[in-house]
């Protein structure tokens, strides 16, 4: 009867404690240093302008933006209802890139279903010569010179709360803890002021994708820490809710080449500096 009383025991204490242990099992990413494994491979020709685009460049007081609206998709959000989906709008003109705001929009849209939902949007994509005007108009404190802000790359967006100052508000505190799962980075933590040069701004957040961002908030990395570690790993297997991810680095000079994989899905991003990186995807 004893060991019957255990084992019932035991049965059920498992019972109450798998729920709780399950997500956390799916929630781990699993970062490893391996060489690209598993598919076929080919080279690829690349010119030396792809350092400049994509959705790992770096922006700081170092790398400039290479080239005013490398995105293509920058919309007029208001616009453009549809693309406004969860969330306000400060004012008429903000503009933004269209994917981002779709991957903002599902982002919100989860948040939503915890009962976080009064975000809105306040600032988006700037051309250098409305920088140029913050620039001048609020001073070194508040603004960043043309070319020197990552809005004007149409990957960056301000996140306010209707409910009072992000860091006091449930959107700042959810998005902190969440952002990461959406591709999403919170671009100056609080912690990292000595890396990044700006001061902590819960508002801002930038776009650079899955697993890019799983990674950075499992290592605590800011871009300029994390883009340094690629280079210095060259190639990571990223396993992220039972998906495995490959990520690659390659040095780029004028005329380079780097492999990518045949019949896989991949992603190109420069790193605004000296490099190339190669993201392959699950199926
Ligand atoms: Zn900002």
């Amino acid at each position: 009867m004893k060991k019957w009383g255990i084992f019932l025991c035991l049965v059920i204490g498992l019972g109450f404690a798998i729920p709780k242990i399950l997500p956390l099992i799916q929630k781990k990413v699993d970062i490893q240093s391996l060489p690209q494994t598993g598919y076929q491979f080919e080279e690829m020709d690349i010119p030396h302008e792809q350092i400049y685009q994509g959705n790992l460049v770096l922006v700081n007081s170092e790398y400039p933006v290479y080239q005013e609206q490398t995105n293509s998709d920058i919309a007029h959000l208001s616009k453009n209802n549809h693309l406004v989906m969860g969330f306000g709008l400060l004012d008429d003109s903000i503009q933004l890139s269209e994917s981002v705001t779709g991957k903002f929009s599902r982002m919100v849209d989860a948040a939503k279903k915890e009962g976080v939902q009064h975000f809105m949007i306040n600032s988006g994509y700037r051309g250098f010569e409305e920088q140029e005007t913050l620039y001048k108009e609020m001073g070194a404190d508040y603004a960043l010179p043309a070319g020197y802000s990552e809005h004007n790359l149409g990957l960056a967006l301000d996140v306010g709360s209707t409910q009072g100052k992000m860091e006091n508000a449930s959107e700042g505190k959810w998005l902190e803890k969440n952002a990461w799962k959406y591709g999403f980075i919170l671009r100056y933590p609080k912690d990292k002021t000595a890396v990044t040069g700006i001061q902590y701004e819960p508002w801002h957040i930038r776009y650079v994708g899955l697993p890019h961002s799983a990674v950075m908030y499992e290592k605590n990395f800011v871009m300029e820490e994390y883009l340094d570690y690629l280079k210095s790993e060259k190639n990571l297997s990223v396993q992220y809710k039972g998906k495995k991810y490959q990520i690659s680095y390659f040095p780029v000079s004028e005329n380079s080449t780097i492999q990518v994989p045949i019949h896989q899905k991949y992603s190109l991003s420069g790193n605004n500096m000296d490099g190339v990186i190669v993201t392959v995807y699950p199926d």
